[in-house]
């Protein structure tokens, strides 16, 4: 049998399609992942981001004219968001471990446990994985492979879990030698002292593990107090503000004073970068277009005050000759 992988908007390696292809290979099948040259008797698509949805749609039909006798599966968020019964893997294959060969990555991908307890109405989370206690637990050292020593932790909210599951994690990854990426964020408003210390003493990587690298969110502006608390406990327990990346939803509640103000209080009292995520990626709004590219290309935030950006953001600015960071974000659903 022929299995056709299709993986629409991935980030980073894409763990269910990591464990249908090991689940199909340990059957004796061939995978192929997004070639156009398969014949395939089974297509899975994947697709995360919600604004894929129409696309993600458009290709199960697609899909059907092409290969009328294949077997057509889908899942991902853009094919489930806002229905009751959510897509799942079988279970046969949510037991299976991950086939990293499928994108040749030498990072490890997986959760020690999913779920969220807040409930923030933009984010899918606690609508489709409920709250943590209800998922399972793992330990990094049950799921990740011998010989992997960079990790892509999916939590979703680790600082939520219970304090022993926490430091074990965090404890785990220092004592296996692990670099992790905490790649959905920590969430500040949890951080103390103890837990301070206990990431700054193996400080987390950015995605990509170029970088030391923390990753949090500003969604409210009502929780400002608890950003700046956290950005200074976090600062004393030996974190620069360059080693922190604040994802600041705009869009969704906020007004464009509050989205400035965001980005002020981060980058001018703290030097921590942020990272504008437009709520369900809608730039149809000229300002909203503007201030993405405006923060997020760091050349341009940093080369030029947005007021004067934004008066004609279309127009070309010579690009710097040096390398600068790149950000590979998460797969944090908004
Ligand atoms: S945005 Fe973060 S904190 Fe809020 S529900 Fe989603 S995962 Fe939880």
């Amino acid at each position: 049998m022929n299995h056709l992988l299709i993986d629409f908007d991935s980030t980073i390696p894409n763990l269910a399609l990591m464990r249908i292809s090991a689940w199909a290979k340990a059957r004796g099948d061939k995978v192929f992942l997004n070639s156009a040259n398969a014949t395939p008797d089974e297509i899975w698509l994947s697709a995360i981001f919600t604004w894929h949805k129409a696309k993600a749609l458009n290709s199960i039909e697609m899909y059907k004219s092409q290969f009328p006798h294949a077997k057509i599966h889908y899942g991902g968020t853009a094919f489930d968001w806002g229905r009751v019964n959510r897509i799942q893997l079988p279970p046969e294959i949510e037991a299976t471990e991950p086939d990293y060969e499928l994108y040749n990555d030498d990072r490890a991908v997986g959760f020690c446990q999913r779920g969220c307890d807040r409930k923030c109405q933009f984010c899918d989370v606690w609508r489709k994985e409920g709250r943590i206690a209800n998922n399972k637990y793992r330990r990094l050292r049950d799921w990740v492979p011998n010989g992997f020593s960079k990790v892509l932790l999916l939590d979703n909210d680790l600082a939520l879990a219970e304090e022993w599951k926490h430091d074990q994690v965090l404890n785990d990854a220092k004592e296996m030698g692990i670099k992790l990426s905490i790649t959905q964020g920590y969430d500040i408003r949890c951080i103390t002292k103890e837990r301070a210390q206990l990431l700054a003493e193996n400080k987390p990587w950015d995605t990509s593990f170029r970088a030391r690298m923390l990753y949090f969110s500003w969604d409210y502006p009502q929780i400002e107090p608890w950003v700046r608390r956290g950005i200074e406990i976090l600062e004393d327990a030996g974190f620069t503000g360059r080693q922190l990346t604040c994802y600041t939803l705009i869009g969704y509640s906020t007004t464009h004073e509050q989205d400035l103000h965001r980005i002020d209080v981060l980058w001018n009292d703290y030097g921590v970068y942020p990272y504008v995520m437009a709520y369900n990626n809608d730039k149809s709004d000229p300002w909203t277009k503007a201030l993405v590219r405006w923060v997020n290309k760091r050349w341009l935030f940093k080369s030029i005050p947005f007021n004067e950006y934004s008066r004609n953001p279309l127009r070309e600015l010579p690009e710097p000759d040096v390398k600068l960071d790149t950000f590979n974000i998460g797969g944090r659903v908004i």
